[in-house]
């Protein structure tokens, strides 16, 4: 509402400047052709008489009609029947020091004999409505006003007569401007001391906006409860599952599952990524969709990390030792790409473990990178001690291709959107085959994730994806599914004691 108003006080002042600079223009031509007639030495009507009328109105524009009156005899530049004189002897409306003026323009029904009448001396000058309302250009529902008898009358000069003072707090200081309920009026700044001129227009937007506003003012408080309530619920949550995460470590109940990553070619494993799982005491899940946003905001996702890290080389170490082409992935999140403290954990339980380095690699998101160049010289050091780095959801974010150049990256995974938008017969169809493509100029290698039917399978192949992820191949399996993919039953050779977990 303030704006509206602020917007008519703006659009007011301007229309009242544009205004009042040409009434200027107008009053300044009638005052003069007075002061002309004033001036020449003709005192009575004669055929020389009504010749210098008919010049004065000539030589202005605006002077509609110029008559001489002298109380007894009238002449004017036009014969009787179009003058626009009103009757003999009628009051000015305003009467200064020098000039005299009749303000009768909107109570003359008739358009060509309304006018506004200057008088000086003998002489009197008329504008017609024509002229007037070509000079001022009123809006529509706009009226001007004078007002005389220290603010206490209100004449219109062109459109209606309006009620009266129009607010408590009239009258303003000049070149104000008033929104009442209906209106905006504003009073145009002069000089004049004999009376003031006041634009006035209805408040046709304020209407409209406010009725617009009636109608959809239940709607709106509708939603904003709705999304207070909403916004309250999944605080609550957030907060709740927080408290629960800490309590949910204790208790031991997190796990790791292990989705195998496929030759799209061979179909052979050739590693896996580490997902976390939580299931409560009742055997209910939880999705890590769900709490690891929730882990991410109160920085309990560095435990949950260390976890996986831990319990995945505690579940595996023995297998990756045996096999040393297979590797894991592990998700990091953006405050474990942030900070240096990921490459001290690993390094520790490699060594504890004897693995390679080659044998554990990191999938980051580009939400994870929030600050590209910091992430690039820990993603760099990560990748020094010989880890992979892939990038996980790849062409979900928002900066993909512009930074994608300059990342120290092994390999991109196509988010499954891209995989599920791929047609049945069209491999080029979708925006995968272009990522494929630029992975492919940029030395990168590409895993395809969430691929669950076989024609995706074939088409990937064919656009040279040589890895897939996704229930076409597995779900993801617990531990000892995952070694018993891997090995096929068979035992591996030199066994450990954690070989047992
Ligand atoms: P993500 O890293 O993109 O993991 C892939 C997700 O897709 C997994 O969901 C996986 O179970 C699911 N998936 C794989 N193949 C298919 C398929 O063929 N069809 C369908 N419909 N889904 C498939 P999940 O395990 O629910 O994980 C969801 C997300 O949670 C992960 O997406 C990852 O961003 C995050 N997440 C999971 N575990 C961890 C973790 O240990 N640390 C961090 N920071 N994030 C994790
Ligand atoms: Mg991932
Ligand atoms: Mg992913």
């Amino acid at each position: 509402m303030q704006q509206v108003h602020q917007r008519e006080r703006e659009r007011m002042s301007v229309d009242g400047e544009r205004l009042l600079e040409r009434l200027e223009q107008l009053f300044t031509q009638l005052r003069r052709g007075l002061d002309d007639l004033n001036k020449q030495p003709l005192r009575e009507c004669s055929p020389l008489m009504t010749s210098q009328l008919q010049k004065t109105s000539f030589k202005y524009r605006f002077i509609y009609e110029a008559i001489f009156y002298d109380g007894t005899q009238v002449c004017s530049n036009w014969p009787a029947n179009l003058s626009l004189t009103p009757s003999p002897g009628r009051e000015p409306d305003i009467k200064g020091p020098v000039y005299r003026y009749w303000l009768n323009t909107a109570e003359q029904p008739d358009d060509n004999l309304a006018g506004l009448m200057l008088g000086r001396g003998d002489f009197e000058v008329t504008t017609s409505r024509g002229h007037l309302s070509d000079a001022v250009d009123l809006p529509p529902g706009g009226s001007l006003l004078v007002v005389v008898d220290d603010d206490q009358r209100a004449l219109p000069v062109l459109g209606q007569a309006q009620d009266w003072p129009p607010s408590p707090g009239w009258p303003p200081s000049d070149g104000e401007v008033v929104v009442t309920d209906y209106r905006v009026l504003y009073r145009l700044p002069t000089d004049n001391s004999d009376y003031q001129l006041v634009l006035s227009m209805p408040r046709a937007d304020t209407s409209q906006y406010l009725s617009q506003l009636g109608w959809m003012l239940p709607g709106i408080l509708l939603i904003a409860l709705c999304l207070g309530a909403l916004a309250l619920h999944m605080a609550r949550q957030r907060q709740s599952l927080g408290g629960e995460l800490q309590g949910a470590l204790r208790r031991g109940e997190f796990t790791v599952h292990y989705q195998p990553i496929v030759d799209l070619n061979t179909r052979q494993c050739v590693g896996a990524e580490a997902l976390i799982r939580w299931r409560h005491a009742d055997g209910t899940m939880t999705s890590p969709e769900l709490f690891i946003p929730v882990a991410e905001s109160t920085g309990q996702i560095r435990q949950l990390t260390d976890f996986v890290l831990q319990r995945t080389l505690e579940q595996l170490g023995p297998l990756l030792r045996a096999n040393p082409q297979l590797y894991v992935s592990i998700n990091l999140s953006a405050c474990d790409v942030m900070v240096p403290r990921i490459g001290k954990v690993v390094a520790r339980l490699l060594a504890l473990h004897d693995v390679a380095p080659r044998q554990i690699a990191f999938e980051v998101t580009e939400r994870g990178m929030v600050d590209v160049e910091i992430a690039k010289l820990k993603l760099q050091t990560l990748r020094d001690e010989g880890h992979r780095i892939l990038i996980d959801d790849f062409g979900t974010g928002y900066s993909s291709l512009a930074y994608l150049q300059t990342l120290p990256v092994d390999c991109l995974k196509i988010d499954k959107v891209f995989i599920d938008a791929l047609g049945y017969d069209a491999a080029s169809s979708g925006v995968a085959p272009h990522i494929i493509r630029m992975a492919h100029a940029l030395n990168l290698t590409v895993i395809a994730e969430g691929i669950e039917h076989e024609y995706q399978a074939q088409l990937l192949r064919s656009e040279g994806v040589s890895y897939g992820q996704g229930w076409l191949f597995d779900k993801p399996l617990n531990a000892h599914q995952f070694r018993e993919r891997i090995t096929g039953g068979r035992r591996q050779g030199p066994r450990r004691a954690e070989d047992q977990v």
